[in-house]
């Protein structure tokens, strides 16, 4: 007898990329950031008290709050944190869309949202990319047209790392008519000469959530935080009604205050990632691969024609120790997303390409 849900019994689960227990793989599978989080993340966890695990810690994480809201230059009522960006994701769903009402999407997309959706049994509204990625000029209208409740838009864009400008997400907010999630997971390895600063515009918009997370930008996937940047009047009914009781505890709350207060050691990190990110992508390029310009900690290559299949590049990597990410997937069969390792890290992975890639 099975007892879930029928959409549950029809769904598949998220697929995460591999996290394999060779500590010498050169994983570029997952876009971590291949630097390690700040000195200072290290000395609050070593000087955290036990003692305090005795009690609940502060349901909100106003601390982390207050200090996200002096970061984005809102106020703190306009911030949730969250366990991870994934945690925002499933608040927001199930805070604004009933089952059965749909959720509007780009394809290809964060390939969590169409999990998300099902789970909350909503119909998925998916609007392909046009070339090199752009968002069609009617996404707003179909979306409208469709009678969504809810578009997920990742911005700078996973897998391509391609990046919309303000004024188009303040024109989507504009020309949409429910809420608009833009998810930046990636947003802090933009180049900071593109002045892109989407959390300004919640003050203008009473429908805009920004996802914002630690786990890319700062080094801590492993942590689990992440938040949300909205109208007080989004922000609210998450805050104090959908989120888990205490859904951050003490110990996360206070690496993740750590984090943001020593933001220069992971701004550094953000400067190396884009100068790897260059360097990588002219090597992949004299490689005969294409890869566009990407905003994000990885690039998004499709193989040569002639040569090699991605998915032959991705096993051929993976017996010498370089893990990559390969979607078996409508649009992108023929490609491999690679995130952005130290400069060895993208050495290996050059060097083991180039002797697949080698003829003969
Ligand atoms: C990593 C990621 C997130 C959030 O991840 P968390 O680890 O849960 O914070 C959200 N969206 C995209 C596109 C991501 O890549």
């Amino acid at each position: 007898m099975a007892y879930e849900r029928d959409n549950i019994r029809q769904m598949q689960g998220y697929k995460s990329g591999e996290q394999p227990e060779n500590a010498d793989t050169v994983k570029l599978n997952t876009n971590e950031n291949p630097w390690p989080p700040a000195p200072a993340v290290g000395e609050a966890i070593r000087h955290f008290d036990a003692g305090q695990l005795r009690r609940y810690p502060q349901p909100t994480a106003d601390r982390f709050r207050r200090l996200a809201a002096d970061l984005h230059q809102v106020h703190p009522e306009n911030i949730i944190a969250t366990r991870g960006g994934d945690e925002l994701l499933r608040l927001v769903i199930t805070t604004f869309v009933d089952p059965y009402q749909p959720i509007g999407m780009t394809e290809p997309t964060y390939s969590l949202y169409p999990v998300l959706a099902q789970i909350q049994d909503c119909p998925v509204v998916k609007v392909p990319l046009g070339d090199e990625w752009s968002l069609p000029d009617d996404f707003a209208h179909r979306m409208n047209k469709a009678g969504v409740k809810l578009s997920l838009l990742v911005n700078p864009h996973a897998p391509s790392g391609s990046l919309l400008g303000m004024e188009a997400i303040r024109k989507l907010a504009r020309d949409i008519d429910s809420v608009l999630l833009i998810d930046e997971a990636y947003v802090d390895f933009v180049d900071p000469d593109v002045a892109y600063d989407s959390a300004s515009l919640v003050e203008e918009f009473d429908n805009l959530i920004v996802l914002r997370t630690l786990s890319k930008g700062y080094s801590l996937a492993g942590l689990r935080f992440g938040y949300g940047i909205g109208a007080e009047s989004l922000i609210r009914p998450m805050l104090e009604k959908t989120r888990d009781s205490y859904n951050l505890d003490a110990i996360s709350q206070r690496i993740a205050e750590a984090a943001l207060e020593h933001r220069d050691h992971a701004a550094w990190s953000w400067k190396q990632v884009r100068t790897e990110r260059e360097r990588l992508r002219s090597a992949l390029t004299a490689l005969g691969l294409t890869v566009p310009e990407s905003q994000a900690n990885f690039l998004l290559a499709t193989v040569y024609k002639a040569g090699p299949s991605a998915n032959d590049l991705y096993e051929y990597l993976k017996e010498h120790g370089v893990l990559v990410r390969y979607f078996d997937q409508p649009g992108l069969a023929d490609k491999l997303r690679i995130t952005v390792g130290t400069p060895e890290d993208n050495e290996q992975l050059i060097t083991h390409l180039q002797r697949a890639l080698a003829p003969g």
